[in-house]
């Protein structure tokens, strides 16, 4: 199982730059062709870079600030696959 969103009538994985930089524009997916739309919700991103810049202040040394941007970056994708789902504009 993929964490990153994936298209509805092929499941093939979306490009996160799509996901996230194209949200709101229907795109084709490098699957089956069919036009997906993500609908913009910046808060799940926002809040990934938020949380990032707070507690990076509280680390030192760049291998906490590696892993700690993993895990927001992970858990970035996740909520994203769940809230925002790539949806079908036209097959
Ligand atoms: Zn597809």
């Amino acid at each position: 199982m993929s964490i990153m969103q994936t298209c509805p009538k092929c499941g093939t994985a979306v490009p996160y730059t799509k996901a996230l930089w194209g949200m709101g524009t229907p795109f084709a997916c490098t699957g089956c062709e069919a036009m997906l739309i993500i609908h913009k919700n910046y808060w799940i991103p926002l809040s990934g870079f938020t949380l990032f810049f707070f507690a990076k202040s509280g680390l030192d040394g760049w291998p906490e600030t590696t892993v700690l941007f993993l895990v927001i970056a992970a858990l970035v994708l996740l909520l994203s696959k769940f809230f925002m789902p790539a949806v079908i504009v036209k097959e």
